[in-house]
């Protein structure tokens, strides 16, 4: 049986660049094979171990400002100088495959956005332990040109005020522990009652549960 549209965990994970995010969100792929990653579309050019198609569908601003004036994106944002959004169809793709959530990858702005168009999106904002860890990333990550790197700690820093947008936050010092309380956090999510409603009134309806 395919989830309804009310069924499906939402989940936005969002975060400065640095804190760890995308090591998180690869892990809670793998163990939860049916969560589908929203494959955003973005300006930005693909760096060296990135698959189009796959981390993100590389599109010129041309083709990106095309989607946007036909209404094919849920949200987009500028960050850093790229064009960044989720389109539509990627949130229709996941209910049709019969995936039990949808992984976004988005900062503050579309998390803002995808919460105005679906208000049951759970959002989980991942912190550094400290502004130094944090730019020491940035740096370890050698992809970037220094200018890049200037960029995004600035944008970093800045982004942390937002963090009163989301529903749960985690800091990630460690990255087993981080990861052990964002599984806790889908876990939780899928046990909420509203999210398993349909299947008690269904039980409820075949007698199976008592009403007394
Ligand atoms: P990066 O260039 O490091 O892959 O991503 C930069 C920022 O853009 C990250 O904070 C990431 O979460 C955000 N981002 C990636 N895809 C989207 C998207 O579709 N929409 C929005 N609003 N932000 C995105």
């Amino acid at each position: 049986m395919k989830p309804s549209a009310s069924d499906m965990l939402l989940l936005i994970i969002s975060s400065p660049s640095g804190a760890g995010k995308t090591t998180l969100c690869k892990r809670l792929l793998v163990e939860f094979g049916d969560l589908r990653f929203s494959v955003s579309h973005t300006t930005r050019a693909p760096r060296m171990t990135e698959v189009d198609g796959r981390d993100y569908h590389f599109v010129s601003r041309d083709e990106f400002h095309r989607m946007v004036a036909a209404g094919e994106l849920a949200e987009w944002a500028e960050y850093a100088g790229n064009l960044y959004g989720t389109s539509l169809s990627e949130i229709e793709r996941a209910r049709t495959e019969g995936r039990r959530g949808v992984l976004f990858d988005v900062e503050y702005q579309g998390a803002r956005q995808l919460r105005a168009v679906r208000p049951d999106v759970i959002g989980v904002f991942i912190l550094p332990p400290s502004l130094a860890e944090l730019e020491r990333r940035l740096r370890a990550r050698a992809t970037d040109s220094d200018e890049a790197i200037r960029r995004r700690f600035e944008v970093a820093k800045r982004e942390l005020g937002h963090y009163g947008l989301f529903d749960y936050v985690i800091v990630n010092d460690d990255v087993d522990t981080a990861y052990g309380e964002l599984r806790a956090v889908v876990m939780a999510e899928r046990a909420v009652r509203w999210r398993r409603a349909a299947l008690a009134e269904r039980l409820l309806a075949e007698g199976a549960l008592d009403k007394r």
